[in-house]
């Protein structure tokens, strides 16, 4: 196989078992569409238990060899995938636009976002470190050694299709552990695409292997590794309910859990803030992939002296984003994933103006591009009781709270369950301290929009979850710790 693929040659239908491409057990095969028309791009497999079971099984065949191999052996395969996604991310850009929905320049940022995990964590595999452990008795030495902690089963979101997957599997790969996973019904092709360059990569039969189902039938195939024994991880992206219902059931078998789940980030904008900056800075965070992001700023809380100024500002710059299919070439902001998202988002917005939301821009449909794409939208005078305040919105909306003092927007920012990003901007040092310091989140944005990055920790607290992917605590979670004590040495 040539290493620069076409988006054609990239795209897989079946599953990827045992180093193999095979149909469903059942032949079922379910469609994967195209969100900016509605059109069905390919139909892949449509997986039951005994598909699932099929991989555990590969899974735990392949365990005891990709365990002993030698950690620069792991790191040159995983190096390798790293190559082949950089070389092929025009294609896997475009793949991701065709099914996701998000703008060509977008799709691509995220290979290269998703590709800097796999580089990462391709060096981290050799720098698994354990203990001496300075010893306690004459005739005895201890050590603590990390070992991979067996198969791994990750379960993915469709909002970053590319780049949530590869931060699950190459840190799984690089600890030595072998990979169930399953993608989301609405991006299958990408995480496909993915694990045919993984293939090439040269990553060993039974490694690495994924399944496509519909929602229907996910849950029953995700349900065989909840329950099988040998799987020893569940590592998961997506929303809370699904975590929480992923943590019951794995309970009974007692398996490690990273859960990155929903998120309600707050964004506070101080009377002492950059305003220009504060505007950039939630543009760039509120409308990635369209505000379908678990960091993205849900709720805005300004500071009175300039709220209606800071409005004026961020209207002006919303009102001129370009909403357009990823195929062009301006496009800002893409379609949504679906029609429950579209639906979710005008509820949303409905219910704010029924209870007194003003809206400063956008509030409507753009029926006249496709079928799911929502004007972006500033809406003045939100309230702790509209809908957009205690659910996860997950699309272009940016609802503005006034507040008066820091201790309330503090105690506002922290009235809710979730806890994965927040953002502030001030420049006040001793605010920015005692801010920073308040706030119930995992990652805390000071200045600051921008936060990915694969040599940071992300992940949350309180019910967003728990689990740090990237930086060099993102092996932890695939990792346990053996201790051995040796005896009769004097
Ligand atoms: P989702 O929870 O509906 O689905 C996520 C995955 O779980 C999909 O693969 C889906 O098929 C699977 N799934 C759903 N129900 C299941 C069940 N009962 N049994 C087994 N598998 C099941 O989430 P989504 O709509 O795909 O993604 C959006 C959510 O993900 C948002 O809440 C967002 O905040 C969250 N998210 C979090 C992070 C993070 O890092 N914390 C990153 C991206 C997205």
């Amino acid at each position: 196989m040539a290493s620069k693929l076409e988006l054609n040659d990239l795209i897989r239908r079946d599953n990827f078992i045992d180093g193999k491409w095979v149909a469903a057990a059942s032949g079922k095969r379910f469609g994967v569409t195209n969100p900016a028309t509605g059109e069905v791009i390919a139909d892949v497999a449509d997986s039951s238990e005994a598909d699932a079971r099929a991989a555990a099984d590969a899974a735990a065949r392949a365990f005891p060899a990709w365990r002993d191999a030698l950690p620069r052996d792991r790191a040159a395969v995983l190096h390798r995938w790293h190559d082949l996604i950089m070389e092929n991310a025009n294609a896997l850009g475009r793949l991701i636009s065709l099914e996701q929905g998000k703008p060509f320049a977008e799709g691509r940022g995220e290979v290269l976002y998703g590709a800097s995990y796999v580089k990462w964590f391709a060096d981290e595999a050799t720098r698994i470190y354990g203990d001496i452990i300075p010893q306690q008795q004459r005739g005895k030495r201890m050590t603590a050694v990390k070992e991979p902690v067996g198969i791994v089963a990750a379960i993915t979101p469709w909002n970053f299709p590319l780049a949530m997957i590869a931060r699950k599997i190459a840190p799984a790969l690089a600890a030595g552990c072998t990979v169930v996973g399953k993608p989301a019904e609405d991006t299958p092709l990408t995480a496909l695409a993915l694990v045919l360059l993984a293939q090439e990569a040269g990553v060993p039969p039974g490694v690495l292997n994924l399944i496509t189902a519909s929602r229907e039938n996910a849950v029953p195939a995700v349900a065989a590794w909840l329950h099988d024994s040998r799987v020893r991880k569940i590592t998961f992206t997506g929303s809370t309910p699904v975590g929480k219902y992923l943590a019951r059931e794995s309970a009974e078998t007692l398996k490690k859990l990273s859960l990155e789940l929903g998120g309600n980030a707050p964004f506070i904008v101080f009377d002492d803030a950059d305003l220009d900056a504060a505007v950039t800075g939630l543009l760039a965070s509120k409308f990635r992939n369209g505000g379908q992001t678990c960091v993205s700023p849900n709720r805005v809380y300004v500071q009175s002296g300039v709220y209606e100024k800071f409005g004026d500002m961020l209207a002006k710059r919303v009102a001129a984003l370009k909403v357009a299919p990823a195929t062009d070439p301006d496009a800002q902001i893409g379609p949504m994933i679906n029609a429950r998202a579209i639906d979710k988002i005008a509820r949303h917005v409905d219910d704010a103006v029924a209870q007194g939301a003003r809206i400063l821009a956008g509030g409507k449909r753009l029926d006249a591009l496709g079928p799911n794409y929502y004007a972006p939208t500033v809406l003045l005078d939100a309230t702790p009781q509209m809908q957009l305040s205690c659910e996860e919105t997950f699309g272009p909306i940016v609802p503005l709270f006034r507040f008066d003092d820091e201790a309330e927007a503090i105690r506002s920012a922290n009235d809710t369950p979730f806890g994965l990003a927040s953002y502030f901007y001030s420049q006040d040092i001793r605010r920015i301290d005692r801010v920073s310091r308040g706030l119930e989140a995992g990652i805390v944005g000071i200045n600051e929009g921008a936060l990915a990055s694969e040599a940071a920790p992300f992940g949350g607290v309180k019910e967003s979850g728990y689990g740090r992917e990237g930086s060099k605590y993102g092996l932890d979670d695939y990792l346990s710790i053996r201790y051995l004590c040796q005896g009769c040495l004097e």
